[in-house]
């Protein structure tokens, strides 16, 4: 492609902010104009520019945006020179840059890298050591301490130092988190591990204490490109301000109003001190949106301006009117569900779209359930986006700390979780005991068990022999790992040789079976990555440990990419961040779950809240549906819920469907005024929100009628098709509205209300 052709593809904004290459700036827009398209622009015009990319950095916040900018720039530049980018996450490229340099912070380039779960296992392993409660010190609660005491790169003396953080714990209760963050980092570098937190962390404390190593890379990077700004933590924004000191060579794009992470740490701060950073920064604008309706944008835009903390922008459309946003009040979290369903057969009729054409996003990821069941009902092909786990299965864990091992024998946590998986005859006690004696002479558990009279541990000649053979078999992976590059090969043989394959082949439970091939699969990844490696000319670069960084930085969602094209995506609203949809729904739409209960108490959450709930509607380019349900299961209780206070936020004018009911502060479900009321015969005044349901009540077979409509608050609506009765008393045969089949219900224990419609 020519110099000018990829220009021809922007607008005059974007043209010009992509064509900018004489010092730093930053593009400030809305949803959906072409920010992501901008800094894809943007590589391939320095690329044409003769810009070597192996000395281009590219910052992203999910591996999937990576993906798809590199995907894209080698389409446009028809060559893959952009596979020498270095394009991808913070974690990972951070990463990248510590392995060269682990020597300098007291690691080994062979690092581990935990993952939420290993860490706080070890979080929780130190709780226990110092006996603290676990139900004051819980152990999420501590390592979400550590976590931002890390993302402001706090060690674990300034934290010990810091009055205010002092005082918040003694508040708290738990004065000693100080102290278990000390240890906690401790026991990380002698297991030569480190978590998420800790490679932004370290590539900080690196760059800091090692200015030569800084100065060769802010020499080395000719250009620095950062998606989503405004989801930057303090460590984050240090690195990248670190980085291009030099050049002063850097593009960040950004909007204010899709800022949802300051939970972690994200500080939309960031994006307005650049200018204090970079004196001399150019900033450009952009506003039309290309994504969505004018009806979607203006109802987007209405809900975002009863946001104070913002920079005004005009984001406009000037695409078709478009539909108006469908809002649906359902009875339940399970109605709710079928009338998405419904919509999604009924939308694809009239459109001809694809099930990939349709998204259903949620607040929680436990939202998900009875969506998945609703769908499967209609035979709706869907896949969960982010919510998976493969690689957090216990098999597959166990598998892969025994790769760990081999590479990082040092490693406690995995050291603990295999020691007696398969079962090889160490027991509790022994594990305690060598324990102890790891934490007495601060070593790591390996050093121990290799040589535990050495470090006095009390154990019989049996025990010393089961020890050894462990012993033994983790230094056979290591040489072997050492030798080999095949990591298929080599997982194969380790899944084997441990016996973990034989363990669940022996007892062929259903559960066994699975389990076995989520072995066979961890196998099967092993040569995918071979393979994509060898493709990509990488092939030299193939090593267990490579693979291993790779498991643990990928997220589940690239591995859900690959399969099932035509599905419904099911995803929280996070994930949805910088992706679109034709169709888009947004579920449970209510108080208590957008905002969350947690947020509604500070002005700061509920407009974090309002700003997420911005980005769930923008991911819509033809149509939107905002759904909301009277009662719902939520976290092991039904509750009574109600609409949420941000659809009040949007303009009438874009609204249609049940959008009279949308009324605050009330619940949102008053019995409609055609519907007959009753006394309230469950519900006593003490119940959250005790008028609503009112009319829901028992009835008795002489009141009901065939063909009368009723409601149920968890089925929706329905006709009664017939009677029967049963030697639990009298029952109806109703036929509901979103379910194919007729349903059962008994009459003394269904609660359901007449209906005029
Ligand atoms: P978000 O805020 O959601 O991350 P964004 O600002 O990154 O959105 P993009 O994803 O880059 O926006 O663009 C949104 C959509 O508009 C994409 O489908 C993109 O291809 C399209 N688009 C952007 N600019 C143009 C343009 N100049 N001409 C045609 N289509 C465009
Ligand atoms: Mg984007």
């Amino acid at each position: 492609m020519s110099c000018a052709e990829y220009l021809n593809d922007l607008n005059v904004q974007q043209r010009a902010a992509v064509e900018y290459i004489s010092g730093p700036e930053l593009v400030i827009a809305g949803a959906g104009s072409g920010k992501t398209r901008v800094l894809t622009y943007k590589i391939v015009h320095l690329l044409a520019q003769h810009f070597e990319p192996g000395r281009i950095m590219a910052l992203t916040f999910t591996n999937k945006a990576a993906k798809e900018m590199r995907e894209r720039v080698e389409v446009l530049t028809g060559s893959t020179t952009a596979r020498r980018l270095w394009m991808g996450t913070f974690h990972s490229i951070f990463s990248r840059i510590l392995r060269r340099n682990a020597e300098l912070i007291g690691y080994n380039a062979n690092y581990t890298i935990y993952d939420q779960t290993d860490a706080r296992n070890a979080v929780k392993m130190i709780i226990r050591d110092l006996e603290l409660d676990e139900k004051v010190y819980k152990p999420a609660t501590v390592q979400d301490d550590i976590s931002r005491a890390k993302n402001y790169l706090l060690s674990p003396q300034d934290y010990a130092l810091d009055r205010d953080i002092q005082q918040a714990d003694r508040r708290a209760n738990r004065p000693q988190t100080a102290e278990i963050y000390r240890i906690y980092m401790n026991r990380c570098r002698v297991a030569n591990a480190m978590d998420f937190d800790d490679l932004l962390y370290y590539t900080a404390v690196l760059f800091r204490d090692h200015p030569d190593v800084l100065s060769h890379f802010c020499e080395f990077f000719r250009y620095i490109l950062v998606v989503d700004y405004q989801d930057t933590n303090f460590a984050q924004n240090m690195i990248v301000m670190q980085l291009c000191r030099g050049i002063g060579n850097i593009c960040v794009v950004g909007d204010d109003a899709q800022s949802i992470y300051s939970f972690r740490g994200a500080n939309i701060r960031n994006i307005l001190d650049l200018q204090r950073a970079f004196p001399t920064l150019e900033t450009f604008k952009l506003e039309q949106n290309y994504r969505s309706t004018q009806n979607i944008v203006n109802a987007a835009n209405s809900l975002i301006a009863h946001n104070r903390d913002q920079i005004r922008k005009n984001v406009f459309s000037e695409n078709g009117v478009g539909d108006k946003i469908e809002v649906s009040q359902a009875y339940s979290d399970y109605d709710e569900a079928g009338v998405v369903a419904a919509r999604i057969v009924s939308r694809r009729a009239v459109t001809g779209d694809a099930f990939s054409d349709f998204a259903i996003l949620y607040r929680t990821n436990a939202q998900s359930r009875v969506l998945e069941e609703a769908l499967r009902r209609r035979n709706i092909p869907y896949r969960i986006y982010g919510g998976l786990a493969f690689y957090q299965r216990k098999e597959v864990k166990d598998a892969l700390a025994y790769f760990h091992l081999g590479i990082n024998p040092n490693d406690d946590e995995c050291v603990r979780r295999i020691i007696n998986t398969p079962a090889r005859g160490i027991g509790k006690v022994t594990i305690e005991k060598l324990n102890h004696a790891a934490i007495e002479a601060e070593s790591s558990l390996w050093q121990v068990l290799c040589d535990p009279d050495r470090f006095n541990v009390d154990l019989n000649s049996g025990t010393k022999a089961k020890l050894l053979k462990f012993r033994q078999l983790i230094d056979s992976f290591t040489s072997k790992i050492n030798r080999e590059n095949d990591v298929e090969a080599l997982a194969k043989h380790i899944i084997t040789a441990t016996g973990l394959a034989a363990m669940y082949m022996s007892d062929r439970t259903p559960e066994n079976i699975s389990k076995y091939e989520n072995l066979m699969e961890l196998i099967a990844g092993a040569h995918t990555y071979m393979q994509d490696r060898l493709e990509a000319g990488e092939g030299e670069e193939c090593s267990m440990g490579d693979f291993l960084t790779n498991v643990a930085l990928a997220t589940d969602q690239d591995k859900d990419n690959e399969e099932n094209t035509n599905s419904v995506t099911l995803m929280t609203i996070h994930a949805a961040k910088g992706l679109e949809f034709n169709n888009i729904f947004v579920v449970g739409v209510e108080d208590e779950l957008i905002p969350s209960r947690m947020s509604s108490d500070s002005a700061a959450g509920v407009e974090e809240e309002r700003r997420l709930f911005y980005v769930a509607i923008t991911r819509a380019k033809n149509f939107c549906m905002l759904s909301y349900a009277q009662q719902r299961f939520l976290n092991g209780q039904t509750i009574f819920s109600r609409c949420s206070r941000f659809l009040q936020d949007i303009d009438t004018e874009y609204l249609t469907g049940d959008v009279a009911k949308r009324k605050p502060a009330r619940p949102a479900f008053e019995p409609e005024a055609a519907a007959p009321r009753h006394t309230p015969s469950q519900f006593t005044s003490a119940s959250r929100k005790p008028a609503s349901d009112s009319s829901f009540r028992k009835y008795s077979k002489d009141e009901l009628e065939l063909k009368m409509r009723i409601a149920h608050p968890k089925f929706g609506r329905g006709e009664i098709i017939n009677f029967l009765h049963t030697n639990l008393g009298d029952g109806i045969i109703v036929l509901f509205d979103n379910e194919s089949d007729p349903r059962k219900l008994l009459l003394q224990y269904a609660n359901i209300r007449i209906i005029n419609e």
